[in-house]
């Protein structure tokens, strides 16, 4: 027997009953981010492989063993299924200019991929939400994007999402932590890990973002960036606390959280549940004033936040809220040559007037033809046999509603009819 064929491990189907919450959940998305002022960006999934270690940086998870990278068999470019969405948004600002003339508010939505171990809220194809804003210094527009973030948890029907922020501070500032950091790590040496050792001198406050339970202890211990912060740093992410404050916003400084990527300076934040298991951080984010320069564009701050979307889906299925069922308004049954025909006239005719109809395909018998009209959830079923064909007529039944008598009629009055039940019923409810 040959094997049957199966997705490749980590990247899922998503099945029409899960593809609907998606659907619920990105109308919400669309219309809170407009709401923002914010614009979409559709960009490529394939990008150079440099782009990637330029911009998230070489001794970083993703880079060092999470990249699907392969050489193109064609012209030999190196290239990589993005594994993450601003580097590439960065490369389009640059490549477009888009910049140039004004502050941009961007956002995308689609499939990433790292070849992590798959488990729960954790996948190798998966999807983010993200978002960027170019050409903001101030603290305001950090603070707007958690702001940003509790009404989208609101908009969901979603509670229980924990803010946690930090300030990583300026690079200056952060050599001078990460000289303290290195000499006190160096007097644990002993318990290091493989991986902490490896980064002990090329990225050491990674070394806190761990989750090797060993050595939590250790790194609460630890030097801590926000002491090194100078006046401006610490005036910055005052003027992001003020903000969140004013607005009622709950949240915990977290000295430790610094982030999985390299591009980071100033404001970091996380939002955090406690339902998914260990999987829990479902939007992170913060500001990367550094990255456009790096890149090559002109020095342009800038700050982001992306939103794993398996794990929002997820949530909002814990939480109850089901997508209202597509069920059609009209199901059309028909058996015989003339009364095919006149049916699919029927179908477009009444799709014309904004009604959903689904065309009975495949035959079979009335009888049969009519339980599949009560199984799709139509509130109406159109009947047309050939006697009718002949005179241009078809029988129009209700499904749902009680005591509504099938009538014979023109098959140009039905959409009329149809609509007026459905006012009749929705003004009894
Ligand atoms: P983690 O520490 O959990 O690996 P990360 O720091 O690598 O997260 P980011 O790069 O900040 O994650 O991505 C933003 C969000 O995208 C995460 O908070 C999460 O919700 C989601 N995400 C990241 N990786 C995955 C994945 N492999 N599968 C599903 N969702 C993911
Ligand atoms: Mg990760």
């Amino acid at each position: 027997m040959s094997q049957t064929l199966q997705s490749v491990r980590g990247m899922n189907d998503i099945l029409p009953d899960e593809a609907e919450f998606w659907e619920l959940f990105e109308d919400t998305v669309r219309s809170w981010l407009k709401g923002y002022g914010y614009r979409p960006i559709r960009l490529p999934i394939v990008e150079p492989t440099p782009l990637f270690k330029r911009a998230i940086g070489e001794v970083t998870d993703i880079v060092e063993k999470e990249m699907y990278s392969f050489e193109d068999s064609l012209n030999g470019e190196q290239l990589t299924l993005r594994p993450e969405g601003t580097a590439g948004c960065v490369r389009a600002l640059i490549q477009h200019n888009l910049a140039a003339r004004q502050n941009q508010r961007l956002y995308y939505l689609g499939q990433m991929f790292r070849h992590e171990r798959p488990q729960k809220g954790r996948y190798r194809q998966f999807h983010q939400v993200g978002v960027e804003a170019f050409g903001f210094t101030g603290p305001d527009i950090d603070a707007e994007m958690i702001l940003m973030g509790a009404r989208l948890w609101d908009d969901l029907g979603l509670d229980g999402i924990a803010l946690q922020i930090n300030s990583l501070g300026q690079p200056a500032e952060r050599a001078e932590h990460r000289a303290a950091l290195i000499a006190y790590l160096e007097k644990h040496v002993d318990i290091l890990d493989e991986e902490a050792k490896r980064r002990l001198y090329t990225n050491p406050l990674r070394i806190l973002d761990t989750k090797n339970p060993a050595l939590q202890e250790m790194c609460a211990a630890a030097p801590r960036l926000i002491d090194y912060l100078g006046a401006e740093s610490l005036a910055h992410f005052e003027g992001v606390q003020q903000i969140l404050r004013d607005a009622g916003i709950a949240f915990t400084v977290n000295p430790r959280l610094v982030r999985g990527l390299d591009y980071y300076n100033l404001t970091v934040f996380e939002w955090v549940t406690d339902k998914l298991g260990a999987q829990g951080t479902v939007c992170a984010g913060g500001r990367y004033d550094g990255l456009v320069e790096q890149l090559g564009g002109k020095p342009t701050p800038a700050c982001g936040f992306a939103m794993g979307v398996e794990r929002l889906v997820a949530l909002v299925r814990e939480a109850g809220g089901e997508p209202a069922a597509p069920a059609p308004d009209v199901y059309v049954v028909h058996q015989g040559e003339a009364a095919s025909r006149l049916a699919f006239r029927v179908g477009e005719g009444l799709r014309d007037q904004g009604l959903n109809v689904l065309l009975h395909c495949g035959g079979g018998s009335f009888k049969s033809q009519m339980k599949k009209a009560d199984g799709s959830g139509a509130a109406f079923a159109v009947i047309i046999g050939d006697d009718e064909a002949a005179t241009g007529e078809a029988q129009l039944k209700s499904l749902r509603a009680e005591g509504v008598a099938q009538q014979k009629l023109k098959v140009d009055e039905l959409a009329e009819t149809i609509i007026d039940h459905m006012i009749d019923s929705d003004e009894e409810e």
